[in-house]
């Protein structure tokens, strides 16, 4: 068998090297690359320095079979790369009328003014070959070098999320004659990895699969990829078996986040829902309506910090709180149920606990966090202990409070 097709990726900018933005695009094409079948074998990030962006070009084609770089193509003068390529190749540089047009005719239909500079992002190394760019200014282009191909793309992620699809992957998958192999995503909540891992080991061995662990804080996935000739009865019968292994975790397959799971079952259930959140301060909610459309079914959330306000807005009663303090689990189910009266929605959520560092008990620790959901057949209600610090802590609690929710919206949860 060939041996793996290898990628150098290089991140280029000032911005990049000092750490004022962190370099998502490596993180982002090291993901799609190796999901794949391609191996990256180096990552480099250099500034905006013409000597140090012919180094790292020179480097990546000796090293691996692709290259993909991203950043420094704009029209100002630290956008060196095609001025870096050409040194590379060793040869002149051209205009490329067609991307001039493009930019050109961008600018007419915004009604700027060209200048020189936006006149620059058009001119490419002659034995280049371009990459037109729908979605922003600056053209990207690729070359070959020592056998290997190299992709210059720009910086801004959408951009370079777009180049990936329409211009990059495409060509990989031609060039390299890869045939992809199909993925399969098991999206999971409220399984701890390791648990995970055990449950999945009957389905190590078999033979065209592979699989692997990615855990997303607070989601955990399995990924199975099987070979391109895989049979497709063999196949839905291993997805149905690792489905009914992995059981209430799995909150779906190839599917999108938990919340969006979550819009759709209420969006076709017709049913709303409301939050009253304190540990989390809003976490919940922000995570309910990143999703487009949820105005169709979130109401309303409320950030319920003090005990004053868990009285005033969700109705929790004085004496609740005085019996077992506001992280207790009537103090849950009152905010849950409380906000749900409130909003006149179908669901009422709540979070109550101790995100730390400080305010734990020994009867309380740090960690200690209720969730309730309220519904029109009565209030659910789980306590959590995590670990962790302040950040991981809000991060999981909103997981189990959506992931309540989740459950209960496919029929796992008796009430
Ligand atoms: P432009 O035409 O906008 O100048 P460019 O190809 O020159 O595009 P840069 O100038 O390097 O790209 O970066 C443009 C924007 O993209 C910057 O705001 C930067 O924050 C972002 N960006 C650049 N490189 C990365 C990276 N590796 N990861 C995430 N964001 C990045
Ligand atoms: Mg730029």
């Amino acid at each position: 068998m060939a041996s793996v097709p290898t990628v150098v990726l290089i991140s280029q900018g000032d911005e990049v090297i000092t750490g004022q933005t962190l370099d998502t695009n490596a993180q982002w094409l090291a993901e799609r690359l190796t999901e794949l079948g391609l191996s990256v074998v180096r990552k480099i990030t250099v500034g905006d320095r013409l000597n140090d962006i012919v180094d790292a070009i020179r480097q990546g084609t000796a090293l691996a079979d692709v290259v993909i770089s991203t950043g420094g193509l704009g029209p100002t003068v630290d956008d060196l790369t095609a001025e870096a390529a050409a040194a590379v190749l060793g040869g002149p540089m051209r205009l490329d009328e067609e991307a001039l047009a493009f930019i050109e005719a961008l600018f007419a239909r915004y009604g700027r003014t060209m200048n020189d500079a936006n006149r620059k992002q058009a001119v490419l190394p002659a034995s280049s070959t371009t990459l037109m760019n729908q979605w922003g200014t600056a053209p990207g282009f690729s070359i070959e070098h020592q056998g290997a191909v190299a992709f210059f793309v720009p910086g801004v992620p959408r951009e370079m999320r777009a180049f990936w699809a329409h211009h990059i992957q495409p060509e990989l998958v031609r060039r390299l004659s890869l045939t992809p192999g199909r993925l399969i995503t098991f999206r999971c909540m409220g399984i701890p990895e390791s648990h995970l891992e055990e449950l999945m080991r009957p389905f190590n061995a078999i033979d065209g699969a592979v699989l692997g662990f990615r855990t997303k804080l607070p989601e955990n996935q399995v990924k199975l990829r099987v070979d391109p000739d895989f049979p497709e009865d063999r196949l839905d019968a291993l997805v149905a078996d690792i489905r009914s292994t992995i059981g209430k975790g799995l909150f779906g397959v190839n599917c999108g986040p938990i919340e969006e799971v979550i819009g759709q079952a209420l969006t076709e259930r017709g049913e709303t829902i409301a939050t009253a959140e304190s540990c989390t301060g809003g976490q919940i909610s922000a995570t309910l309506t990143a999703i487009a459309g949820s105005s169709n079914y979130f109401i309303e959330g409320a950030c319920v910090y003090a005990n004053a306000a868990k009285v005033r807005t969700c109705g929790v009663s004085e004496g609740t709180l005085a019996a077992h303090g506001a992280v207790s689990e009537p103090t849950a189910r009152e905010m849950a149920e409380g906000i749900r009266a409130r909003a006149g929605t179908t669901y009422g959520l709540s979070s109550t606990g101790i995100a730390g560092p400080g305010g734990g008990s020994a009867e309380k620790p740090v960690g200690t966090v209720h969730i309730a959901l309220a519904t029109p057949n009565g209030t659910h209600h789980k306590r959590l202990r995590l670990g962790g610090d302040r950040e991981r802590i809000t991060r999981l609690a909103t997981g189990g409070a959506l992931d309540m929710l989740r459950r209960h919206l496919q029929g796992l949860l008796r009430t």
